[in-house]
């Protein structure tokens, strides 16, 4: 399976880190590797001093896809959850500054958290879009969102991403992070809820 994650999906995070808001989306992969394995401390890696957490909507590829049409998307993925797509800023920012890709700086061993719990698309009366998530550090809410702020709606990213490559069963989307990313450091914790459901919950260990 291959993690499929979103860049500049909210436009106020986009300006956080003096980005402009991309007018298709803009996305990368992360191997099955960057899995954090659950209840796994997060450790920060010793060739970065900068990392950030970016929490996340995730959506569950249920069947397989190439160029999928907007209006038949949603007949391919089945459950939301929610994630963190952790990233070496400091190594992004050397990757942007000399063109360079990403891989160094978001797909390391650890870079992806997945929760454990997935919410079917179709136990959400009113529609999942809605459905509020957050990010605490510290039992300090430090990141928020939904859906409906994204730049890109799920739909979109799917005929997207699908155009140039096959989504297959089981794939996993990160669908962007909302404003408030910041550095992780030794000995935080970082608990992230979706649907007033604790989702995860990661300790940072450092080096
Ligand atoms: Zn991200």
């Amino acid at each position: 399976m291959k993690l499929i994650c979103i860049g500049r999906n909210y436009a106020e995070h986009a300006k956080e880190l003096g980005n402009s808001v991309p007018k298709e989306p803009l996305f990368f992969l992360k191997p099955d590797s960057a899995i954090l394995a659950h209840r796994h401390p997060f450790y920060i890696p010793d060739w970065t001093q900068d990392v950030h957490h970016e929490v996340e909507l995730l959506i569950r590829i249920c069947r397989n896809g190439k160029a999928v049409q907007a209006e038949f998307a949603h007949r391919y993925f089945d459950a939301i959850s929610l994630g963190i797509d952790f990233t070496a800023r400091d190594i992004q920012a050397e990757a942007k500054a000399n063109g360079h890709p990403w891989e160094k700086a978001k797909a390391f061993d650890g870079s992806a958290v997945i929760s454990k719990k997935w919410f079917p698309v179709d136990s959400f009366t009113e529609g999942w879009e809605s459905v509020p998530f957050y990010l605490e550090k510290n039992g300090e809410k430090v990141q928020s969102g939904s859906a409906l702020d994204m730049t890109h709606h799920v739909h979109a990213l799917i005929a997207h991403v699908s155009k140039y490559m096959t989504l297959k069963m089981g794939d996993v989307i990160f669908t962007g992070t909302p404003a408030g990313v910041g550095r992780v450091e030794d000995g935080d914790t970082l608990e992230g809820f979706f649907n007033e459901e604790s989702m995860f919950r990661v300790n940072i260990h450092g080096t």
